[in-house]
Parts: structure tokens; C-alpha cells; sequence
């Protein structure tokens, strides 16, 4: 199993958001030209100290509403005092109301966004919502983007501060693994920092209109993946890489082992490495074997019996360790891994082969042929069977 959480920031992620601002920010410096006709006002310093205050203003309060047109009508009474004119409570209204202008645009998807989420869905990955900002304006911009279904009420999280301990207590609260998952973001300071800091994968797609506040070093080491990515069309494709790569499936759950004919080395380093992570270890066999415990399950001996036994019982997320191939192949059918007892993982895409090839040798026996019999078993081999298992088990 590989489903990936993946937390996706809205704003300049998914959304346009950003250019609104530089729009609106141009618009509030020719009205301060304007406004300021008959003084010597330096534009660029309007500009500069607008920033300042914004950037200022989001440590203070959050990613609140008011925020931004407060920073317009803070940047005039300062040139006010300034240039020596008198402020004017009507050009402050004005001013307030041009910087609260900036959540009347339409809401507009960024390419690819919902074909990329509609992608990762449709892999099997669960998708949330993160994104900093007023509830009520965030969630508007969700319904007006049409992505009420995909982020329905429960998968969004939406705070007025995004940081590192908001992002903690998210995982916490939804008990999400960092190992399987994924923060998308045009922030580095919002989205990206944290999530490296909390060792979760991330994926920075910095936006073109960049604003000042979301920029900061990103001088972590990952601890898990990390990207930085020119569309979010590429994501569905880095995540998908990244599985192959390993380290982003879920924990074994139960380990298996057909125990008929499994060599007694094979038993002990997987009950060891079982016991010292806290994974159930079972073992399966006919009433021919010695074994005994809470953990071993006799079967009659029939020849298929302990196949059945451990077929019956295994569930996704789990491993069998097996050196039947039949078994193997039926157990990865029901979205179990399944490793060899020399430290061979079986993998689905070459299943069909192994069998193939078991039925050639099969065919070649029946037909008066004589195959070699299985070598003596050596340290060698239980050394390269731990060494598979520790790969699963990831240690
Ligand atoms: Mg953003």
C-alpha cells in the first residue's frame, strides 16, 4: 500500500492570489501620487515601506483580512507625517477599501491544478487542504474554484498562521505518518520550511509574482524527499518516482511465514527483528514441524493447507515470507508483500514470469527431466534474508 497524504496550499498553489495583491499594490501607489500631488513623494519609498508593514503586520496578526488594507492606510498616515499634510479620514476609507478590492477578483485555477488533484485521487492518494487566511474568504475561493468535493469541510485546514507548530499539530491530530507524507506549496516560508523541519517530503513551486514575505532560506536538510518543481503538473509523477524508490509505504502490519520447509534461520532472524519492532510474527505450519507458541498456527498436512492457512488470514499492509511462488503470487494478489527466503522480494510486475518459468521446470520433471535440488543452505543466505527483511522493515 503507498497512498500518500499529500497537504496542498491554496493560495498561488492552486489558485491565483498573489498578482491580485501586485495588481492592487500598484493600483494604491498611483492613488498615493495622486493623493500626494503637491509633495515630493518618493514613490519607490511608499512601496518599500507598504511591504515593510505588510510583512510586519502577518507576525502580528496572522493572515487575516483587515491586514492587508491596514497596511495601505499605516503606509499614508506615515507619508503624511512625513511630507507634512493632513491626513484625511475620508482618503483613509478610500485606501482601506482599495486594499480590501483585493478579494473581489474571480477566482481563477492555475494550469493543471485540477487535473493534477484529479490524478493523484485517482492513484489513491488522499488529498487535504492548508492554507492561511480569513475562514470565510478561504473557504469562499474553495467554492468558487469548484473544488468543494475534492476538499470537502474535513480535509480543510485553514488558519489564520501557517508555521511549523500549526503544521505539528495537523499531523498529530490526524495521526498522519511524516514518512508517507507530502507538503505542495508555493511558500518557502509557509509551506515548505515547515514541512522539512517536521521531516515530512515537500514539494516547492515557487510562483511567478513571488511575494516578499513567502521568501526564506531553505538551508534544512531534507529527511525526506524534496522538489522543487516548475508546475504543479509535474507532482503526480514525482510522487509516483518516489514510491518506486521505497520509504513511503506503510509499516508491515503482520508478518507471515509459511513455516512448511522454511529453514530454521529464516524463523529466528524474523521473529528477532519482529519482536524488536513490535510486529505480530506468525508462523504456519503442518503438525510435522516443532515449532509451538501463541504465534504458531498447526495445520493438517495436506499440501496446500499452510498456503490456505496464511492466504485466509493475511491482509493488505502485510508480508509473508514464503519460498512458494503460487503462494507469493496469491498473497501480492490481495496487496501483501512477499519475500523469498533468501532475501528476494517479490514484486508484482515479475510474478507472472516467475511462474512461468516454475511451470517450464515443472513440465521439463514430468516429461522424465531432472532438475537440480535446492543447494545446501548457508550463512550467506541467511545473511542476504536479513538483509531483505531489514529492507521492507525498513531498519
Ligand atoms: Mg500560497
Amino acid at each position: 500500500m503507498s497512498t500518500q497524504h499529500i497537504l496542498l496550499d491554496l493560495d498561488d498553489t492552486l489558485i491565483h492570489c498573489n498578482r491580485h495583491f501586485t495588481w492592487t499594490r500598484e493600483k494604491f501607489l498611483n492613488r498615493m501620487m495622486e493623493l500626494f500631488k503637491d509633495y515630493p513623494l518618493d514613490r519607490k519609498l511608499v512601496d518599500a515601506t507598504q511591504q515593510q508593514i505588510d510583512v510586519a503586520g502577518v507576525e502580528q496578526k496572522g493572515l487575516g483580512k483587515n491586514r492587508f488594507p491596514e497596511s495601505l492606510v499605516q503606509t499614508y498616515r506615515l507619508m503624511c507625517a512625513k511630507y507634512g499634510k493632513q491626513p484625511s479620514k475620508q482618503e483613509e476609507k478610500e485606501l482601506f477599501e482599495l486594499g480590501h478590492s483585493v478579494y473581489d477578483f474571480a477566482v481563477e485555477l492555475y494550469p493543471h491544478a485540477l487535473s493534477t488533484l484529479e490524478k493523484l485521487i485517482e492513484r489513491g492518494h488522499e488529498l487535504y487542504l492548508y492554507t492561511g487566511g480569513d475562514r470565510q474568504i478561504q473557504t469562499q475561493k474553495v467554492i468558487n474554484a469548484g473544488l468543494e468535493a475534492i476538499f470537502p469541510e474535513e480535509r480543510r485546514f485553514i488558519f489564520e498562521h501557517k508555521n511549523t507548530l500549526m503544521l505539528k499539530k495537523i499531523m498529530q491530530k490526524h495521526r498522519f505518518d511524516p514518512n508517507r507524507t507530502w507538503m505542495v506549496g508555493n511558500s518557502a516560508r509557509n509551506d515548505i520550511r515547515p514541512a522539512l523541519e517536521l521531516g515530512l517530503h515537500a514539494i516547492h513551486i515557487p510562483d511567478a509574482y513571488g511575494w516578499e514575505y513567502d521568501r526564506v532560506e531553505l538551508d534544512i536538510p531534507a529527511k525526506g524527499h524534496f522538489h522543487v518543481l516548475k508546475s504543479i503538473k509535474e507532482v503526480p509523477d514525482v510522487i509516483e518516482q518516489s514510491i518506486r524508490e521505497g520509504r513511503l509505504r506503510e509499516p508491515v502490519r503482520n508478518i507471515w511465514i509459511d513455516a512448511d520447509g522454511c529453514p530454521r534461520g529464516v524463523i529466528r532472524i524474523t521473529r528477532e527483528y519482529a519482536e524488536k519492532l513490535n510486529i505480530p510474527c506468525w508462523t504456519v505450519s503442518n503438525f510435522h514441524h516443532e515449532l509451538a507458541g501463541d504465534t504458531h498456527i498447526v495445520v493438517d498436512d495436506a499440501s496446500q493447507s499452510a498456503d490456505l492457512a496464511i492466504l485466509n488470514r493475511c491482509q493488505a499492509g502485510d508480508l509473508v515470507i514464503t519460498q512458494d511462488i503460487g503462494l507469493a503470487a496469491m498473497v501480492l494478489g490481495k496487496q501483501c508483500r512477499a519475500l523469498g527466503i533468501c532475501g528476494q522480494e517479490y514484486r508484482p510486475e515479475e510474478i507472472a514470469l516467475l511462474l512461468e518459468l516454475r511451470e517450464q521446470s515443472a513440465k521439463f520433471r514430468r516429461a522424465g527431466g531432472r532438475t537440480k535440488g535446492p543447494r545446501k543452505r548457508t550463512s550467506a543466505d541467511d545473511a542476504a534474508f536479513a538483509a531483505g527483511l531489514k529492507r521492507i522493515l525498513e531498519i
